[in-house]
């Protein structure tokens, strides 16, 4: 029975599983780590292509369930919470990077995209089911209503593409909204900034959408700051490229 404090909606749909698989192409010598394998319907359609793979489940009972399911020469389950989970403990090295895939409960979605951002160096690459709405706005350019902070964050340090849709009939119990398959691939060599000074950055030019940059950053940047930084202080926040967001970071007091 599936619980609703985990987020737990399975899949159940074959062909929407064989594109997920298809997309992520697992070859043997991957080190795949699945967060959230639920009942294993991903597991079961990555396992036959790899020489093993690890999981993190929280559900106690979904462990013991898996435990039964899998051989544990194939399958390494770690017991957990993923938001909490050190990505460096259980053996990726940079020359043998995770591929991360996931189903993930969409409660906990931005909190682990953030957490996962502290482990780029040890990842090739993540595939994740995440709720349309999200991925739109994770992948939106600048202009787009959906631009915002989480889409400056991600595009700082990865690479991503929004790959295909799902609908809520793929799923058990059906969720009330579209969910969407993004890669995310993080950059070699992300322009350097600090992470706290971006993040306060981005969140205060945000904090009003439809007010000029030198409202919203007045508490961060005077209006001739702005101008000498090459910053029009009446655009809207939606109108700077990541590449402006970094340069006001780098620059804060
Ligand atoms: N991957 C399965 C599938 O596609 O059928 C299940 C997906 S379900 C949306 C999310 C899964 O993540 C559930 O099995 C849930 O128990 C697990 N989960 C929820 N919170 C978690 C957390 N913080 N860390 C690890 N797993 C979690």
């Amino acid at each position: 029975i599936p619980r609703k404090r985990f987020g737990q909606n399975f899949l159940k749909d074959q062909s929407v599983l064989d594109d997920i698989v298809s997309a992520i192409a697992p070859k043997p010598t991957d080190h795949m780590l699945e967060i959230g394998p639920g009942m294993g319907a991903m597991t079961e359609n990555l396992l036959p292509y790899l020489s093993q793979m690890d999981v993190i489940e929280l559900d106690r009972d979904l462990v013991v369930y898996l435990k039964k399911r899998f051989p544990a020469d194939k399958l390494t389950i770690h017991q957990g919470d993923a938001l909490s989970f050190d990505f460096r403990t259980i053996g990726a090295s940079s020359e043998n990077k995770w591929r991360i895939v996931g189903n993930l409960p969409y409660n906990i979605s931005s909190p682990l995209l953030f957490h996962l951002m502290n482990f780029s160096s040890c990842i090739e690459d993540q595939h994740f089911m995440l709720q349309r709405e999200v991925v739109e706005r994770m992948v939106a350019e600048p202009g787009n209503k959906a631009y915002g902070r989480l889409s400056v964050m991600l595009q700082w340090q990865y690479d991503m593409e929004l790959l295909f849709i799902v609908p809520p009939t793929a799923f058990d119990p059906m969720p009330r909204v579209d969910s969407a398959i993004v890669r995310m691939i993080p950059r070699e060599t992300p322009e350097a900034c600090s992470s706290v000074a971006l993040e306060k950055t981005v969140t205060q030019a945000f904090s009003q959408r439809r007010k000029m940059l030198r409202n919203n950053l007045a508490p961060l940047f005077s209006e001739s700051r702005l101008i000498e930084l090459g910053i029009d202080p009446t655009r809207r926040p939606e109108d700077l490229t990541v590449e402006q967001f970094i340069l006001l970071a780098n620059h804060l007091n």
